[in-house]
């Protein structure tokens, strides 16, 4: 489905990240995860993608293959690091024919381990990116007119990569300028920092619909893979001393990361947010005691908004 058919229909989503596998058993992982999460008929599911060519094929594969083999609405990740236009324009056809409805479009991580020059990509940042599949919807290739459903990235404690704040929502405008139809944004732990990017959004004139990135901190490894993958994000001081209460305890700690994350979205949807998308980490255990505590078994029983 279409994005803007589904935040016309939903006043509240509720999405999941996954990531393509690397190894047969981390592919069980996910297979069984998607299987557990399919019940609770999320309104979309997005899966990542890498900077290297094999696990690039592997995100568009599971894309197809969630598009094929399930009821679930896959959104696949695209970016500018090291690719050429006609590779994009590839990819979109690809999944044009699949019938994929929505891209989340973005600038990228640059590659760990190889040589790397921005400069040769085509498209420098994600809003020249949000621009060519524009364009690409007006090609008439799509079997829906309207084309791809856009999506780009919003970070509330800001970009590691830009110091200056101001220009920073200057560059998120000029993504929706360009076309995107709602902003997800990078994980964060204090609702804080959330709501008030919200608001930026709005003095900014930004009106497209913000869905909030959730990853509860299940475990020490986790928490600094977290901090390595969003770069900037803020551990507070509050989860950090309930995660070292825990000692050596992972089964505590994972029940403190599950609550945290609970306590979020229930503030969250106190505060009219426009949906949730958990990065999952390929896992259904966390997500399925987080909606558990929201009182959610299937996102079409959730309550409408009042208007
Ligand atoms: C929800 C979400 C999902 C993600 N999924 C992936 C993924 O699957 N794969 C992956 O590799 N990465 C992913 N990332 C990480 C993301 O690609 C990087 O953090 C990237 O550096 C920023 O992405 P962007 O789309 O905001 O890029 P851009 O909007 O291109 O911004 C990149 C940098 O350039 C700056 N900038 C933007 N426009 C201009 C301009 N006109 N002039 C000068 N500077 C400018 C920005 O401020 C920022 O510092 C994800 C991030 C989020 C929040």
């Amino acid at each position: 489905m279409h994005a803007l058919d589904i935040f016309q229909k939903h006043p509240t989503t509720f999405s999941f990240e996954f990531f393509p596998p690397k190894t047969p058993e981390s592919a069980e992982n996910l297979y069984e995860a998607i299987r557990e999460l399919e019940s609770y008929q999320p309104h979309f599911v997005s899966v990542t993608y890498g900077a290297g060519g094999s696990t690039r094929e592997m995100t568009n594969d599971l894309v197809v293959r969630i598009k094929e083999t399930t009821s679930l609405n896959p959104i696949p990740h695209l970016t500018c690091v090291c690719h050429k236009e006609e590779e994009i324009h590839a990819i979109l056809e690809r999944y044009a024919k699949a019938g994929v409805s929505n891209i989340l479009a973005l600038g990228g991580d640059a590659p760990k381990g190889t040589p790397y020059r921005k400069e040769d990509d085509d498209f420098q940042h994600a809003a020249d990116l949000v621009k060519y599949i524009r364009r690409f919807n007006d090609s008439g290739v799509h079997p829906d007119k309207r084309g791809f459903g856009i999506s780009v990235a919003g970070f509330p404690e800001g970009h590691p990569g830009t110091p200056n704040r101001l220009k920073e929502m200057d560059y998120l405008k000029a993504k929706v300028d360009a076309g995107a139809d709602y902003i997800v944004t990078q994980l964060f732990f204090d609702n804080r920092d959330f709501l008030d990017f919200r608001d930026r959004c709005e003095l900014a004139g930004i009106s497209v619909p913000i869905i909030a990135g959730i990853m509860p901190a299940t475990s020490l490894s986790g928490m600094k893979r977290m901090a390595e993958l969003a770069a900037g994000a803020r551990f507070p001081a509050r989860l950090l001393r309930s995660l070292q209460r825990c000692g050596d305890d992972t089964e505590a700690m994972t029940q403190v990361g599950i609550h945290h994350a609970s306590e979020q979205c229930h503030d969250l949807l106190e505060n009219r947010v426009r949906g949730i998308h958990f990065y999952t980490l390929n896992r259904s255990d966390a997500t399925k005691q987080i909606f558990r505590s929201l009182g959610i078994s299937d996102t079409k029983f959730v309550e409408p908004v009042a208007a």
